[in-house]
């Protein structure tokens, strides 16, 4: 089966909130296999995220998956970090290195303890793993008896690039790195965006061949106007997707812009799941009508479910 999930930020103003928690109901009766939500450079946003990931956790059934940076963090404000998303609930994390202040270089001491995604995946198994040892369980037909287990696991993603991370010297580094979180205990990769299936198929097949058995879900964004695609090339510092750029600058109407991104990010989704994508994480922007429609041109809703 196809899954699909979704991914939130913290909004950055009242008005942003109550839209996203008007966005909320509809995402989540899609039925999601996780929801995700973002985490803010440096810890700016450690409140706002567990507000959100709270709202899911509380009024929904859906998995709740936090983002967590640790770049400029030392070893005990890390794990500070996670025990504190450990205590509000949270099982499901996506472990990030995250980017240094603009202008910092690697060799400054402020960067913090953790060098990379790998070492915060190890660094939240273990959290985990010390806060809880054992689970006792009731034996059932049994009364009063209990058995002791090995304590819960936790769900931990990584992010994964298929055009390579900017600050990657090859595409061999990025497969190193990618395998080296698998190794220290994770076991899903979400990539950053993209825009031609290729790139995706062409990366975990590289992936594969280099030994990584994780899930890799396809991050995919609908990109429903020129400003937005020039905003998301800014901040991923992705190659120019030219054919769509060209289609986005000559429409006529902002209708007309939401068409054309709807059907680049159908076409897309559709061409990654004939490929051999197991599911399709998409980028929201905190609203559900783009991405419920690209589910529904890629044929992953249930018409049921949407309207429940
Ligand atoms: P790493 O995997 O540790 O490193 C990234 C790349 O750098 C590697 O692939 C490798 O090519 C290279 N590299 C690693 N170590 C070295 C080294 N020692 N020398 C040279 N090169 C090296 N940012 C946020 O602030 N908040 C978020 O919520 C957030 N969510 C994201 C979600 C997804 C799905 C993705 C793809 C990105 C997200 N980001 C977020 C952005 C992310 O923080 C940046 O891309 C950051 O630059 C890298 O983080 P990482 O976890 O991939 O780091």
């Amino acid at each position: 089966m196809t899954t699909f999930s979704f991914e939130l930020y913290p909004p950055r103003s009242a008005g942003a909130e109550s839209a996203l928690y008007l966005a909320l109901p509809h995402l989540v009766a899609a039925g999601p296999e996780f929801i995700s939500v973002t985490y803010g450079a440096n810890g700016s946003s450690r409140e706002p995220s567990l507000s959100v990931l709270g709202r899911i956790l509380e009024g929904t059934s859906v998995q709740a998956m936090a983002h967590l940076t640790c770049v400029g963090s030392s070893y005990s404000e890390a794990s500070q970090l996670i025990r504190q998303f450990l205590d509000a609930g949270i099982t499901s994390f996506l472990a990030l290195r995250g980017d240094p202040p603009v202008g910092a270089s690697e060799a400054d001491s402020f960067l913090g303890d953790l060098g990379s995604a790998g070492e915060l995946v190890q660094l939240i198994h273990r959290v985990q793993a010390e806060r809880e040892q054992f689970a006792v369980h009731e034996v059932p037909g049994f009364p009063g008896a209990k058995r002791i287990s090995r304590g819960r696991k936790v769900t931990i993603a990584v992010a994964a690039f298929p055009n390579g991370h900017p600050r990657s010297r090859s595409v061999s580094q990025d497969l190193d790195t990618l395998l080296a979180k698998e190794a220290a205990g994770a076991n899903l990769a979400i990539t950053q965006l993209f825009f031609h299936a290729d790139h995706y198929l062409g990366f975990v097949e590289q992936a594969r061949a280099a030994g990584v058995t994780m899930r890799i879900l396809p991050g995919i964004m609908p990109v429903l106007s020129v400003q937005r695609l020039a905003r998301i090339l800014e901040l991923t510092e992705e190659a120019t997707p030219v054919d769509l750029e060209r289609r986005l600058s000559a429409a006529t109407d902002e209708a007309d812009q939401w068409r054309i991104g709807i059907d680049h990010a159908v076409s897309l989704g559709s061409e990654l799941i004939s490929g051999g994508a197991t599911g399709l994480h998409l980028y929201t922007f905190n609203q559900h009508e783009p991405v419920l429609a690209v589910l529904r041109g890629a044929g992953l809703l249930d018409r049921e479910k949407e309207h429940a």
